[in-house]
């Protein structure tokens, strides 16, 4: 097959624990060298792709993340768009399911696939999940039918499926099974073969330019609330200067206390021009405000409805929608729309 029929991937290794091998003569976990990739895994050989590698300097544990990395990300996607059929970002664990939320929302038009994908044990160690993860993200990112990518989304592939980016959760800090995506079903699993839930892929019906976003605003809270909350937390946090969005993780269907001091709390906050975005604490399921009386008096004071969005994606949407220059009404607006395939609405 000449170069131009090879399908092209581009690997982008941000850090984390999958790119660590043991040193050859110490045999200490050190980073790896990523330009050596097809001698490191070479598996990855006989799929007869081009793959090129860009590594991160430094590289990052994902803890240590900022929105920075988000834009370096988009950016070197930006700049190689037309070069490959699909791009395969490695990254930590931590932090994996706000990046995959956050590139979501900052790569408007995607018709590619970006697939997240890293490891529970480092690549170089001999029960590692991170050579299985790495190898399917590649093929993942590949896979085209009729000349056309099958997962032209933000998606994180770990532990034998493939979850939209921004449905996404790391629910598990030791399992290989580490992410889950509660609230939306798998864009596809990976048995004997990787079969794919087409049902649940987005499919761009024009095409268009990749545009990338990268103004993002940080000026946010995420406010747990909990038995025993005390007013002076409460105003502490709703106060705090210069934030603009607190991301409320209520109970259940997104209920909260409603003692007086607290609904006042609220609707001073309210009345203050910042946005209040309601999500649950659960696991799965979605806001409903109008199920009880204690999410209806959160609704009355003009709370939004997170819906079923995760507290990763509502963070980062929020990051870029203030990054957008909206009006208020514009932004809660927005907050009520999927932007790209973040709730159920
Ligand atoms: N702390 C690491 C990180 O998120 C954990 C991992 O890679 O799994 O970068």
């Amino acid at each position: 097959m000449d170069e131009e029929q090879r399908k092209s991937i581009l690997i982008i290794y941000t850090g984390g624990t999958i790119g660590m091998v043991n040193h050859p003569e110490t045999g200490v976990l050190s980073p790896f060298d990523f330009n050596q990739i097809l001698i490191e895994v070479p598996e990855l050989k006989r799929f007869g792709y081009i793959i090129d590698t860009i590594s991160f300097t430094p590289l990052i544990d994902s803890s240590n993340l900022n929105p920075e990395v988000w834009v370096k990300l988009a950016e070197i996607i930006k700049d190689n768009y037309y070069k490959y059929n699909g791009f395969v970002v490695l990254h930590g664990t931590d932090t994996m399911a706000y990046s995959a939320s956050a590139l979501s929302f900052m790569l408007e038009n995607l018709d590619k696939p970006v697939i997240f994908t890293g490891s529970q044990l480092p690549i170089g160690t001999l029960r590692t999940d991170g050579k299985e993860n790495l190898i399917s993200a590649v093929e993942i990112a590949a896979a085209q039918q009729n000349g056309q990518p099958l997962v032209p989304e933000v998606s994180v592939y770990f532990e034998n499926k493939l979850l939209r980016g921004n449905r996404t959760t790391k629910y598990n800090a030791e399992h290989f099974n580490a992410f889950e995506s509660p609230n939306y079903p798998h864009l596809a699993d990976a048995g004997i073969s990787i079969k794919y839930n087409y049902a649940a892929i987005h499919y761009p019906v024009i095409k268009k330019d990749l545009i990338i976003h990268t103004s993002l605003d940080t000026n946010i809270v995420i406010l747990k609330i909990f038995p025993g909350i005390s007013r002076s937390v409460l105003h502490t946090i709703l106060n705090i200067k210069g934030i603009r969005a607190v991301v409320m993780e209520t109970y259940g269907a997104g209920n909260a206390p409603t003692d007086k001091w607290f609904l006042d709390e609220i609707e001073q906050a309210v009345k203050s021009e910042k946005i209040i975005l309601n999500v649950t604490q659960c696991h799965a399921g979605s806001v409903d405000m109008s199920k009880y009386e204690t999410g209806n008096e959160l609704q009355k004071l003009g709370i939004i409805s997170g819906y079923d969005i995760t507290t990763e994606a509502a963070v980062t949407k929020l990051m870029f929608l203030f990054g957008q220059d909206l009006s208020n009404d514009d932004l809660k607006q927005m907050l009520n729309h999927s932007i790209s395939g973040e709730i159920s609405k």
